[in-house]
């Protein structure tokens, strides 16, 4: 037992602010590390590749909540589409049809999260607001029965330029209200904004975060 993840996630959540709710991003920790944070209370845990995600839901307790938040390839999605709780990195309609389709299969509707790009760096995968509202509005998005949407998910550019993540942020949470204002009603499930890591969530708490996803503060670096 490692005591200085229970501390680490003790730290965190006298940080964050009562309705944020905190993801545990367990990439490339091991089940030990895991189970570490699972008995200091976590259940979010959050992977971005699919293999690694599929050993760990089979080995780990059943009650965890699985998030997928790492670019997602279409024909890898019949993998986790049984379990996962929640993928925060959509970024096509192709992408949603293909959850539709194995979330048919299996019986359930899987929730997701719009990924938008508003960094800098053009590594970071994500939609334009122009691209989402083109989604929303088709009649291809119409027709998906077992996909859920709730909310949207993005990365702030690598920076120390806090004036420059603040305000990345702050365009996250604009096009969460618009998209909301004109595509969801008040009262649906469209309610998740999915930012800030380590380096940035007391940032993105300020500029409307409700949903953080944390890694290296809570396990230690990864190398
Ligand atoms: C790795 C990762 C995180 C967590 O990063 P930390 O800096 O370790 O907190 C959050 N979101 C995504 C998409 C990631 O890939």
């Amino acid at each position: 037992m490692n005591t200085t993840i229970p501390h680490n996630i003790k730290i965190i959540q006298h940080s964050l602010q009562k309705n944020v709710k905190l993801i545990a991003v367990s990439k490339t920790k091991s089940n030990q590390e895991i189970l570490d944070a699972y008995s200091a209370g976590l259940r979010d845990f959050g992977e971005n590749k699919v293999q690694e995600l599929q050993t760990k839901f089979a080995e780990l307790p059943q009650d965890i909540n699985w998030h997928f938040i790492g670019h997602l390839q279409s024909n890898k999605v019949k993998y986790i589409a049984p379990f996962i709780s929640l993928i925060h990195s959509v970024d096509s309609i192709k992408l949603l049809q293909t959850i539709q389709k194995e979330a048919v299969k299996n019986n359930r509707t899987i929730a997701c999260l719009l990924q938008f790009h508003v960094a800098q760096e053009d590594t970071k995968h994500g939609l334009t607001i122009e691209e989402a509202k083109e989604i929303l509005q088709s009649d291809d998005f119409k027709a998906l029965t077992h996909v859920e949407i709730q909310g949207i998910m993005g990365m702030a550019t690598f920076t120390d330029n806090t004036e420059q993540v603040a305000q990345e942020f702050e365009k996250l949470n604009t096009i969460f209200e618009e998209l909301k204002h004109n595509y969801f009603s008040a009262q649906s499930s469209f309610i998740y904004k999915s930012y800030g890591m380590s380096q940035d969530y007391m940032v993105a708490m300020q500029h409307g975060s409700n949903m953080v996803r944390i890694g290296s503060t809570i396990f230690g670096s990864r190398i």
